[in-house]
């Protein structure tokens, strides 16, 4: 049988109609400013994110870490809940390339207030690094998919404002907040200095991330794209995809919240399971494991020797990720599997006991 892969919506695999799309594709070379397929994608992303202008970049990682070098100076300090992709998971990229020290907020499930900016904000001084730049998180992966409310980004952004900071938001799955809250992406992105966005997630395409602004933030932004070695050919390839998931693949992103509930909902009344199906709220449920059944990993382990791919976040946690290479019947296979794997655990656990 085929796997059940949750391991992340990363894994998906593009569609005939998309590899049609790629196929077809206008190219030139855009480093030279040419291709004309990636210039659409940059006025259409622009336009969907209601800002003036766009940047087509070939990672997430990138898309964040041009927004903080184009705002940034070395020895600026920007502010950040301790769960999010750009502190967690970009090798240490905002000392590195940019010189900027990171501070953290702790808040429940990565979604932080005004009140927690006001408290990172330093004096300015001689003796403190500037604080310049704040960065939400939406949706919130490590927080379990846990999706921001139009106000609550835009208190912040009051607070922003108030310290004359920069706002960014890590977009990476914002059609999916955007699914789970019914609005449209400038509904969120109207509070917001800047933006980036992934379409190599639950879009759907091989590769790439878009990055919006103001214009002269995008000509820096373009400026280090460059430096970090992120400039392209013949990218329209590429960009073909994910305008072809602009047009596809977004309405569908409701079934993965549908299944990513139905999963949660049927995983949470297993014996060893912690979890609230009503925190899943998008495309990732993250659930605790009780002990009984041993350790994240040995628990995912023994899935995957069934067919169902997961990765454990945690010595006690795991995370489970829909997208759409998974369809409702891989989800009740996955489901199946989880209820057998619980009440043998549980019961090898009661006999040694
Ligand atoms: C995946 C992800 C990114 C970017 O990841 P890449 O693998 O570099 O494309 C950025 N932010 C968040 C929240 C993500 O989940």
């Amino acid at each position: 049988m085929t796997p059940v892969d949750l391991r992340s919506d990363t894994v998906t695999r593009p569609t005939p109609g998309m590899r049609q799309a790629i196929a077809a594709a206008e190219v030139g070379d855009d480093v030279l400013g040419d291709d004309p397929t990636v210039i659409r994608l940059q006025e259409r992303a622009a336009e969907l994110l209601g800002k003036p202008a766009a940047l087509y970049v070939p990672s997430g990682t990138m898309a964040n870490q041009v927004a903080i070098r184009s705002v940034c100076e070395h020895g600026d300090e920007l502010i950040i809940d301790e769960t999010t992709h750009a502190y967690h998971y970009e090798t240490g990229a905002p000392a590195a390339l940019s010189g900027v020290s990171v501070r953290i907020i702790r808040s429940p499930r990565g979604i932080f207030t005004a009140s927690d900016v006001d408290a990172c904000v330093r004096p300015r001084s001689a003796h403190f690094a500037n604080s310049r730049l704040v960065i939400v998180e939406n949706t919130n992966n490590r927080g379990g998919g846990a999706v921001w409310s139009v106000d609550q980004v835009a208190a912040v952004r009051r607070a922003a404002d108030g310290h004359d900071l920069h706002l960014h938001l890590d977009g990476a799955r914002l059609m999916n907040a955007c699914t789970a809250r019914n609005v449209k992406p400038a509904a969120y992105t109207q509070h917001v200095h800047s933006v980036s966005m992934c379409f190599s997630k639950g879009l759907g395409a091989p590769v790439g991330s878009i990055v919006a602004g103001e214009r002269a933030f995008i000509e820096r932004a373009h400026r280090f794209r460059k430096m970090f070695g992120g400039a392209m050919r013949q990218s329209g390839l590429l960009a073909a995809a994910a305008l072809y998931a602009l047009d596809h693949h977004v309405d569908r992103l409701r079934e993965d919240h549908d299944n990513a509930r139905h999963f949660a909902e049927a995983i949470s009344e297993l014996p060893g399971i912690i979890l609230n199906p009503a925190d899943v709220e998008s495309n990732i449920c993250i659930f605790r494991i009780d002990p009984a059944l041993g350790t994240a990993d040995e628990f995912t382990q023994r899935l995957r020797e069934r067919g169902v791919w997961m990765f454990s976040t945690g010595a006690d946690r795991a995370r489970a990720v829909t997208h759409l290479d998974v369809s409702r019947q891989q989800i009740d296979q996955a489901i199946r599997v989880f209820r057998d794997v619980c009440n043998t655990s549980i019961r090898a656990a009661a006999a040694a006991s």
